[in-house]
């Protein structure tokens, strides 16, 4: 008999803890249920049931479980078998994963946990172990009093969750026990005493004194008679034009009866559907090898030009998956995932699009979570940013990941470390589906993996309608600046192109990879320039706010009137940003409409939508903005695009800058001139012959990748060796610099080759903990395998040295 349960616990956990269970309970049991399990001396958790076996654990005593909180599992087995492929290939534990896959309504208290509190708080007016506790909420939605007891290495905490509220930072709720609560709608019906033909021609009459209450009893009947479905309240009121009250009064009198359904919080407006495009000769040939393609290879790259119809190349597969009656799963990098994307797919596909992103609440997750669990007509199509490879999908037929090259579908913070691209490929591998990555601008790996025939491979390389690429021209501004012909951080060529432009009605967007309004404040006299106390970091201008504000950990102060070094007040700004951007074209421009996008002005659900509503509806003449232009956007009317300075990506200090570089200025230039005319791109830079930028104007992605790749190979890099980074942090320096060099000596010891570091990382503090980082090369001909092996057993001694248990060791695998 089986009485041994294994549970994953949503705490970072080393392993799987085994409870028992009495014969009773394991008839009520299943793999993939919720339990309430006791855990420490009083704390119950909610766990997944993770294995039921009958082997007694032979280090401790197993405990009996409390509860059993399903009746049938809200995990099935192929995501228990994807939870423990990302446990082991990330480094991470079942219980990491099992807290960023299940939306977190799904996991029960019967404690006492704390929650962020809504309103923004000053950071700076917290003490250290207050702030780590803050800090973790921005990561973790709630925190038990355990597991503040965690992080802060203490007994007693309550004290700091007693100041932390009264600084509002956080908030506590009590005894919370199904987090999540269905929506519910309220309908009426008549009461069941006037369904008699006598009683309802009497009730009518008594009524006839009261010709509101009347109206509303007669629209009841009418509205019911033609739809022949449960009436709203508020479509009640709003058929008859009575107020809620008069509906109230009906109820109170006892004449209408309330009631209520569930509904899904996620609705559409479901319209007729539309009939997906016919594709045409590009698109077919393109669609007609993809199928080909998955005949002997279940994942294949398509390397389709911006613009070229990659999108109605998709819905084609996903129309042919449903008529296969499987499930689709259709990735997108989170800031992608627009209305626009979402009402094209609707339009064709209706109800059974399912969206699930980070921006929606817990409650809209669990919906969506259930309708997969329940292979539901509602969600036969997900559309979702990275954590829906996480859905219970249990017979997935085909995988989408567009933009694949897109850094974001990587985690970095906090575990699992996972890949959703990577991910995508192993879980489409366990449901046999066929997995389709789309990019303008593929990433060196995945492009690689084509080339070594890993993947197929499809190209579409004409833009839909033979619309041309756009023209991308170099503007040299060192010999601009040499000829007196810029204007701020506008050459000549850029406010001719911008006139015109706008003369023809058309939009401008302006690119700029740096938010604020200057990174760099610098005393002309002493040279000094005001750093973050938490981090080893200028801080940036935001002039928006008149302050001065750290991009990494959020501290702010307001903008200094003198140098706190020399009291000079001859400040200068070094660097620029959108914000300083968005000034200058307000000045140049001052007829015209101007508006930026960057984190700054799109927090909130729907602060993004909105600007790009505005962009759509051109109200918007010229949008400044950072990357979040670049993501798959399709505007009518753009027909410029100014990138302001292509500098600061080509030396950005990462082995991928010039990939990155390639692909980022492409994205932007591809969202010019969508239509019949062709688009203008001009590219401003000190450096014009950098070979990235050649490749960038002649739109040649070969050249880049042979070029890039030969770099790769020569100093080590992925894809050509795969990589593991191990960031040591602790606030004490010497302490995270002995731990650091441990580490790595121990590396040396196992792997002779291909260890580097410890290295101090270009910003070496942040939020008061310095980094040590440790990068472990690992060539083809080495397991992956064992060497994760190795770098645990290494970790596993480094916490058995007293001077170190402090030291938060951090792995990351394939950490780029
Ligand atoms: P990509 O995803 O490759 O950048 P899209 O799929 O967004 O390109 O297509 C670009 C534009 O062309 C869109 O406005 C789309 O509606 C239109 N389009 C693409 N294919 C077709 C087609 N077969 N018929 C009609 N319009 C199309
Ligand atoms: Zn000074
Ligand atoms: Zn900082």
């Amino acid at each position: 008999m089986q009485y041994f349960i294994d549970v994953i616990i949503p705490i970072p956990l080393k392993k799987l803890f085994t409870y028992s269970i009495t014969p009773s309970e394991s008839q009520f049991l299943s793999e993939g249920m919720r339990v309430a399990v006791p855990f420490g001396k009083s704390k119950i958790y909610t766990g997944i049931v993770f294995k039921i076996h009958n082997e007694a654990p032979t280090a401790y005593e197993a405990k009996d479980i409390h509860q059993i909180l399903d009746e049938t599992p809200i995990v099935n087995q192929k995501q228990l078998q994807l939870w423990q492929w990302i446990s082991n290939y990330y480094m991470c534990t079942l219980g990491d994963v099992m807290r960023a896959a299940l939306p977190s309504a799904f996991i029960l208290e019967s404690e006492t946990v704390i929650t962020k509190n809504k309103k923004a708080i000053d950071e700076s007016d917290l003490k250290d172990d207050e702030f780590l506790v803050y800090e973790a909420l921005h990561h973790q939605s709630l925190l038990k009093i355990h597991d503040i007891s965690n992080i802060l290495d203490k007994k007693n905490v309550l004290p700091i969750i007693k100041r932390l509220i009264e600084k509002e930072a956080i908030t506590v709720e009590e005894e919370v026990y199904e987090k999540y609560k269905p929506k519910l709608v309220r309908y009426v019906k008549l009461h069941a005493n006037f369904s008699s033909e006598t009683a309802l021609q009497k009730l009518l009459d008594d009524l006839s004194r009261a010709p509101k209450q009347r109206d509303v009893v007669m629209t009841l009947f009418s509205v019911s008679a033609k739809t022949k479905k449960p009436v709203k309240v508020s479509d009640l009121s709003q058929e008859s034009e009575a107020s809620t009250a008069i509906i109230k009064t009906l109820i109170d009198k006892g004449i209408l009866e309330e009631y209520h359904i569930q509904t899904d919080r996620v609705q559409y407006s479901g319209d007729d559907n539309e009939a997906t495009k016919n594709l045409n000769t590009y698109q077919k040939s393109a669609l007609s090898e993809i199928k080909k393609s998955f005949e002997n290879h279940a994942v294949t790259l398509l390397h389709g030009v911006t613009s070229s119809g990659k999108t109605e190349v998709y819905v084609k597969l996903i129309e042919e998956a449903l008529n296969n009656g499987k499930q689709a799963l259709y990735l997108l990098p989170e800031i992608a995932l627009t209305t626009q994307l979402v009402t094209r797919l609707q339009n064709y596909f209706g109800e059974q699009v399912a969206v699930f992103h980070s921006k929606y609440s817990s409650q809209e997750r669990v919906e969506v979570w259930n309708h997969v669990l329940q292979n539901s007509a509602k969600a036969k199509i997900v559309l979702g940013a990275r954590s829906s490879v996480f859905l219970p999908f249990d017979n997935l037929g085909l995988i989408v990941v567009d933009e694949e090259h897109e850094q974001s579908f990587k985690q970095f913070d906090p575990a699992p470390r996972y890949h959703a691209r990577d991910t995508a490929v192993v879980l489409g591998h366990m449901h046999g589906a066929q997995v389709l990555l789309g990019s303008a601008t593929p990433s060196l790996e995945s492009y690689f993996n084509a080339q070594q025939d890993k993947y197929g491979f499809v190209e579409l390389m004409q833009r839909y309608n033979d619309v041309l690429m756009p023209d991308i021209e170099l503007v040299d501004i060192k010999d601009k600046l040499k000829k007196k012909r810029m204007k701020g951080h506008f050459s000549d060529r850029l406010l001719e192109e911008m006139t015109e432009t706008l003369k023809a009605g058309h939009q401008i967007i302006l690119f700029q990879n740096r938010r604020g309004f200057s990174p760099i404040i610098e005393c002309k006299t002493c040279g000094h320039s005001p750093q973050c106390p938490n981090c080893d970091v200028s801080l940036t201008y935001h002039q928006y706010r008149n302050q001065l504000r750290c991009h990494y950990c959020g501290y702010h102060a307001a903008m200094l009137q003198d140098c706190m070094a020399c009291g000079s007040q001859d400040l200068d700004n070094k660097g620029f940003g959108t914000e300083q951007i968005e000034e200058e074209v307000k000045l140049l421009f001052p007829d015209n409409k101007v508006a930026r996008m960057d984190l700054d002005t799109t927090r909130g659900k729907y602060g993004y939508e909105k600007i790009i509503t505005a962009l759509e509806q051109q109200e918007i003449d010229i949008l400044v903005g950072t990357q979040m232009l670049t993501k798959g956007l399709d505007f009518r009317n753009v027909k410029l695009v100014g990138i302001m300075n292509a500098d600061n990506m080509l030396n950005f200090p990462d082995f991928r800058a010039h990939e990155r570089s390639f692909q980022l200025m492409l994205q932007v230039a591809g969202r010019a001139g969508r239509t019949e005319e062709r688009g203008k791109v001009l590219i401003q830079t000190y450096n014009p012959h950098h070979n990235i930028l050649q490749q960038v104007s002649t739109n040649n992605y070969v050249e880049m990748f042979k070029e890039q790749m030969n770099d790769r190979y020569n100093y080590k890099y992925p894809p050509v060796f795969k990589q593991i980074k191990i960031t040591l942090k602790h606030k004490d320096y010497n302490r995270v610099d002995a731990a650091s060099i441990w580490f790595a000596k121990s590396l040396r010891q196992v792997f002779t080759e291909h260890v580097l570091g410890p290295e101090s990382p270009p910003i070496a503090r942040i939020r008061n903990q310095f980094h040590k980082n440790i990068l472990v090369k690992i060539p083809k001909q080495q397991s992956l395998a064992k060497t994760k092996e190795a770098i645990i057993k290494i970790n596993n001694s480094f916490f058995s040295i007293k001077d170190f248990r402090s030291v938060k060791v951090i792995l990351n695998v394939d950490n780029f």
